[in-house]
């Protein structure tokens, strides 16, 4: 099979029944480090409205995980004024019963094409682009050929299959070398339009975090990761999580395609300066002095250029007709 059929599957049974998220589990994601990562985004969102004209809009999370990003920003936006119908687009039942924990009320959706057509959409996705199954071409001694998955006795391989024509490699990349990998997201593309649509005619922004590149590039990205360590994506599928990094420069042509106005991507690190993360820091440090050490290790690791800081980038699509969006100048 495709290696994205591979990866849609091996995903699916990963997320269904579990949690994997924070110390104990695979991986840890920002809004799991710190209750900043949430709020920062929510007055982000708020100070949008605000300026938009603080028309009724709905709160739309993609893939949230434990509900952690959502209670944090929900809870920062009502300071501000706005406590906005939730919707989740969210497919594992094991996460759905979290966010069900932590966000009373809220609606879930099996994909975007059900979201709300009538009102302007707020909208986050974090790490969610990444778990979004990647096609692969590979480079063959005789030209690009797609990768799939063979089972050979009890072991998934990944190996050069059938022919493509040169015309639907980019042009930059068709002489790349014998083993290259050329890895595109068709899913990513389908939701970034069909968002990027809704808010131009319905209003809104969305506010897109993860860590990729600016393609057309060549480079395997797709990687599997369990118990914070690295794994082989071919290896037990189902048993650890597979990502690949983002093509952040298709995304955005995209987008623009569907009529949505694109701000970055920007360094995360960068977006929550801007944005008052060092004094929302300082604030929180004051009022649980007893914290003031895991807080401030907290926002270096949201931050710092070694730690998430650039190599997670945020890129906002926001209405044709809505204002500037803050930290993207
Ligand atoms: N945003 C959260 C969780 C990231 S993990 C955080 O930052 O902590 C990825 C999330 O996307 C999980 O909730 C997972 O169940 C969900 N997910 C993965 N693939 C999905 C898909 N195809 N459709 C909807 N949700 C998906």
């Amino acid at each position: 099979m495709p290696v994205g059929r591979f990866m849609a599957a091996a995903n699916a049974h990963y997320y269904a029944p579990r949690d994997p998220l924070g110390a104990s589990g695979d991986f840890t994601t920002a809004p799991e480090i710190s209750q900043m990562f949430g709020e920062i985004i929510g007055l982000w969102l708020a100070d949008l409205w605000d300026r938009a004209g603080r028309s009724d809009a709905v709160y739309v999370e993609l893939g949230p995980g434990r509900g952690t990003l959502a209670a944090d920003a929900l809870r920062a936006m009502a300071k501000a004024g706005l406590t906005p119908d939730v919707h989740f687009v969210e497919t594992s039942p094991a996460m759905r019963a979290l966010q069900a924990e932590r966000v009373p009320g809220a609606t879930w959706h099996d994909d975007v094409r059900t979201l709300p057509v009538d009102r302007p959409l707020l909208i986050v996705a974090n790490e969610f682009f990444d778990a979004l199954p990647v096609y692969q071409l590979i480079k063959a001694a005789n030209g690009w050929r797609e990768r799939v998955v063979v089972c050979q006795d009890t072991l998934f391989v990944p190996i050069a299959g059938k022919s493509v024509p040169e015309t639907i490699v980019a042009e930059a990349l068709r002489e790349a070398g014998p083993g290259s990998i050329i890895e595109s997201c068709p899913a990513a593309v389908a939701i970034v339009r069909a968002l990027s649509r809704q808010l131009s005619y319905q209003g809104g922004a969305a506010l897109i975090v993860d860590y990729g590149y600016d393609g057309p590039a060549t480079g395997e990205t797709l990687q599997a990761v369990k118990r914070h360590a690295y794994a082989n994506p071919f290896e037990t599928p189902g048993d650890h999580d597979l990502t690949a990094h983002v093509d952040f420069a298709t995304l955005a042509a995209m987008a623009e395609l569907s009529g949505a106005r694109v701000h970055g991507p920007v360094p995360q690190g960068d977006l929550l300066g801007v944005l008052g993360l060092a004094d929302r820091a300082a604030s929180l440090a004051r009022a649980q002095p007893g914290h003031s050490e895991a807080i401030a290790q907290a926002h270096r690791r949201l931050t710092h250029p070694k730690e998430m800081g650039s190599l997670f980038r945020a890129m906002a699509l926001t209405a044709p007709d809505w204002p500037e969006p803050a930290g993207f100048a």
